[in-house]
């Protein structure tokens, strides 16, 4: 077994691979940008080199840097993580080279399968069954409207080199062909200095469900069951779980002998993941497979009881698969969410900025948490905007997704803006609850954006009796203080109101035994916790039932914050209530005349000018941010009256960039 390792990578697969080594008695070394000198994965591994700027390219994506890293620290083998270097078979080569092992699969298998046309053409050969199209490089957009037609639409426009989501476009007639054969390769030629496009069928109501493969040197191969990662954002996993609500024992079986056979095919070595795409029908077709280790592993860890990053050291290490096909056991349930730093009520902005707040939800059975980060960590523009990862796991779904709510009602960030609302918001929809789930889940059912989530009447109530137990203990505190300039609301009063939305509640509190209990017309709540003032996070119980909510203090109020929903509201006495209700409400600006940035970004082009007239869906300008390009439209009739930006300027979050009449 190797005695030291280096982890090409950084935040939380840098941390989640330190604690597998650390387990199995190996040394492990981090490697780090100038960014990242106070990382999380730097203070975890033994040993840290500093290998270049903050940009990736110069960093963690510099190949002769880490190699020097291995040369000055003695590290025997390297695990490349996912992202970054992990796919890249210049990376592997020279280790190999260098008789370094690299923890992941041979340079043949990465190169066979890093091309999307390649790996299709491959995995047809394999007998594998593949999403009907053109496997062919599309030369320009007269071409791809032909091929479009002649595969029928609604078609798929995708890079070959592409990832992560970028470089692919849905397209249901001839104009949507051309615009996605333009902005896909755009963003692809920036993304992955490749803008090679193909296209093949759009499969309608698709699931995304992927296989688990592990494959030693010695040609065993075994698959660990799926995972279900249909719930996406622009084609960006949002939720995974393991098993999927979805397959039966017939397909599961059918897609994990055509993922070993791929596996097989290309002389796979190590852990890999084969992804397909599945109609209504269960009929399911290749997508790609990804040669390397998956952000949403724990799902199939929890499920299957192995721990993936050590089966992929000991491959690498030459040992031999401990367990036959008919040795995997899918065990109960888990679903994961990823932790994003956006701001879902704005588009999903990324955010970035300092981890002001920061508490992970206590250790609870079947709650796990991979994260790369704490309190006072950077979130910067250069990485992945990912904080963590949340996953749920028991003896059967409904368990699992109420683990993981539970997990995410806790988890305490403040600093950036985050999408905790909006994951639980998914994790509390009937229709994710029943299973039915497709890639267009979120367009389907948030067609318009996240506004928040709603709350059931019963969960207002509860919100409402937590704000009034809160504020009712400050103003008993603030009671034994003497000598202030403005005495506290209560005088030892019980009775106060909760304005939500300028909607008096009013409501009596009681201390009891075991608590507090707030008295809401006919519904009484009994609150148990040791919240103690100061304390963001109440958790306890009501009424019997595990309950977390967030507290934040805004001016003289509180925002509440449970199960995605966000609630504003004041306490006041009976008679500060009264005299609130007559204070006038402020109007927001109206800056409808005015196309603001969404984002932070760069304006890579303005498709106006001054005087023009423009109509409502029309193209207005493109912000590229974090390698994606948005494309801004009109939002109704007008004439452009001034342009505030050009092409190639920075831009700010709500900077104007076209003003009109
Ligand atoms: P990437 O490498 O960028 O992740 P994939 O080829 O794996 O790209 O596709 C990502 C997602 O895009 C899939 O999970 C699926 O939701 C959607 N997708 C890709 N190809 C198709 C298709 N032909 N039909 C329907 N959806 C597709």
């Amino acid at each position: 077994m190797f005695k030291k390792i280096l982890i090409a990578n950084r935040g939380e697969i840098a941390c989640r691979i330190i604690r597998t080594a650390r387990a199995m008695g190996i040394e492990t070394v981090a490697v780090h940008s100038d960014a990242d000198a106070d990382a999380k994965h730097v203070r975890e591994a033994d040993e840290a080199v500093a290998i270049g700027p903050a940009s990736s390219a110069r960093s963690y994506l510099s190949i002769e840097n880490i190699l020097k890293a291995i040369e000055q620290t003695g590290a025997e083998a390297v695990h490349p993580g996912y992202g970054f270097l992990s796919e890249n078979r210049k990376f592997a080569a020279a280790l190999a080279e260098k008789g370094i092992a690299f923890i992941g699969p041979g340079v043949h298998a990465i190169e066979a399968m890093g091309d999307k046309i390649e790996s299709k053409k491959l995995a047809q050969k394999a007998g594998v069954n593949s999403v009907p199209g053109h496997l062919g490089v599309v030369k320009d957009d007269v071409e791809a409207v032909r091929i479009a037609r002649e595969i029928g639409y609604p078609v798929m426009v995708k890079a070959s080199a592409g990832g992560g989501g970028k470089g692919m476009r849905i397209a249901g007639n001839d104009q949507e062909v051309r615009d996605g054969f333009r902005s896909a390769s755009n963003e692809a030629r920036s993304s992955f200095a490749d803008d090679r496009i193909f296209i093949e069928k759009y499969i309608e109501h698709p699931r995304h469900i992927e296989i688990q493969i592990l494959a030693d040197s010695h040609g065993n191969v075994i698959h660990l069951g799926e995972r279900e990662c249909s719930i996406q954002r622009r084609h960006q996993k949002v939720l995974e779980e393991s098993p999927s609500p979805f397959l039966d024992a017939k397909t599961r079986s059918a897609m994990g002998a055509q993922a070993v056979a791929l596996a097989k095919a290309v002389d796979y070595r190590s852990a890999g993941t084969v992804e397909f795409i599945v109609d209504a029908e269960r009929n399911f077709y290749f997508l790609e497979m990804n040669t390397r280790l998956q952000v949403e592993h724990p799902v199939t860890e929890l499920v299957t009881g192995l721990d993936l990053v050590e089966q992929m050291i000991r491959i690498a290490a030459g040992e031999r698969l401990p367990l036959k096909q008919k040795d995997v056991k899918l065990n109960g349930w888990a679903v994961e969410a990823r932790v994003y730093a956006e701001d879902p009520l704005r588009g999903f902005l990324p955010s970035t900025g300092r981890l002001v707040r920061y508490r992970e939800p206590a250790a609870v059975a079947g709650l796990r948490i991979d994260s790369g980060v704490y309190e006072g960590a950077e979130i910067s523009v250069h990485y992945d905007p990912m904080i963590a990862k949340v996953i749920g796991s028991g003896a059967d779904r409904n368990q699992a997704i109420a683990t993981l709510e539970e997990g995410l009602d806790a988890y305490f960030i403040r600093g950036v803006s985050h999408n905790i609302s909006f994951l639980s918001a998914l994790l509390h929809h009937p229709r994710f609850r029943a299973g039915k789930l497709s890639t267009n889940f979120i367009a389907d059912e948030f067609p318009d954006g996240f506004h928040g989530a709603a709350l059931s009447d019963e969960e207002r109530r509860r919100i409402v009796a937590v704000a009034a137990m809160i504020h009712h203990r400050m103003q008993a505190r603030e009671a034994q203080i003497s000598g202030r300039l403005t005495p506290p609301e209560t005088t030892g009063g019980a009775e106060w109101v909760v304005m939500i939305a300028r909607v008096p509640v009013p409501v009596t509190v009681a201390e009891t035994a075991g608590g507090y209990a707030v008295i809401n017309g006919e519904a009484s709540h009994e609150l148990a916790g040791d919240w103690r003032i100061g304390d963001p996070l109440f958790q306890g119980r009501i009424n019997g039932e595990p309950l977390s909510v967030q507290i934040d203090r805004r001016g003289v109020g509180y925002v509440l914050s449970h199960a995605g929903a966000t609630v504003e509201l004041q306490v006041h006495s009976p008679r500060a209530a009264e005299l609130a209700a007559l204070m006038p409400v402020k109007v927001a600006p109206d800056m409808s005349r005015f196309l603001l940035s969404p984002m932070p970004g760069l304006l890579t082009s303005i498709a106006v000018s001054v005087g023009q007239e423009v109509k409502t869906g029309q193209e207005l300008a493109v912000v590229e941010a974090m390698k994606m390009e948005n494309l801004l439209r009109a939002e109704r009739d007008g004439k452009v009256a001034k342009l505030h930006a050009a092409a190639g300027d920075s831009l700010a979050v709500d900077q104007v960039i076209v003003e009109f009449e």
